[in-house]
């Protein structure tokens, strides 16, 4: 089966027509998505409805669950706090409804989604490092693992027999075989806004036949989706942070 995961698109549904388009190429059978749909970007109904659309397996990110109400957003920065503002009342019923129905935790073995980390799911906590790695692997008991939120692509290998050896693939592009790893928890990066200081719009492809993971990358307008923030009246900062992938 070949797994196509994308995630943190940000309502930037420039850098998500471009993802799917290559996941498309790729040869994608199963669809995943890893949370925060909305936030930061111009267009969220449209983003919704494309991950519909794919029948992605979707977990709730912590923008997503911020539009719901369902999650205070003083910790939030400015910025990140007035596009909340800015989403919330453009919400479609319909996309409050499929946002709330999206669960933190996906388990769909071989794999499971989820935004930041298995072990705090709700606190949305990041996978930066080897450290958090090895706290969320405690707690995967499936071989493959999805997240996102840090925006930062890496891979996480781990062997049964070494579990505090932890094998790290920090690249912002890179193809692996995992053969031989029981568990693997993969970042897959952001879509809709990258901070790897890579502006390319980031996704994650598994072949479990193969036993191949790999984190690719992919050109999109970025002016485009600048203009389309300018003109929303989006902070300007959430426009020019793309062109630099920060
Ligand atoms: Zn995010």
């Amino acid at each position: 089966m070949r797994i196509g995961i994308l995630g943190d698109i940000h309502a930037n549904a420039e850098a998500l027509h471009a993802v799917v388009a290559a996941m498309r190429n790729d040869g994608v059978e199963q669809w995943v998505q890893v949370g925060d749909i909305v936030g930061y970007g111009p267009e969220p109904s449209v983003c919704i409805d494309i991950v519909k659309e794919l029948d992605c397996v979707t977990c709730l990110g912590n923008h997503d669950a911020a539009v719901l109400d369902r999650l205070d957003t003083s910790y939030f920065n400015n910025f990140a706090r007035a596009a909340i503002h800015w989403t919330r009342p453009r919400l479609r019923p319909s996309d409050l409804e499929f946002l709330s129905s999206l669960e933190l935790v996906v388990r769909r073995p071989p794999y499971t989604v989820v935004h930041g980390t298995m072990h705090l799911p709700e606190q949305f906590g990041y996978v930066i490092s080897p450290v958090e790695a090895l706290d969320s692997l405690e707690h995967q008991d499936t071989q493959l693992c999805f997240v996102g939120h840090s925006h930062v692509p890496a891979i996480y290998l781990r062997r049964e027999a070494s579990p505090e050896d932890i094998h790290v693939v920090p690249h912002s592009e890179a193809e692996i075989s995992y053969r031989g790893f029981d568990r693997v928890l993969m970042n897959v990066g952001s879509v809709g806004q990258p901070r790897d200081e890579d502006p390319r719009a980031a996704y994650g492809l598994v072949d479990t036949e193969q036993e191949i993971a790999a984190i690719r990358r992919v050109h999109y307008d970025i002016a485009a989706v600048q203009k389309k923030i300018r003109d929303a009246g989006l902070p300007e900062v959430l426009a020019n942070r793309l062109a630099l992938g920060v």
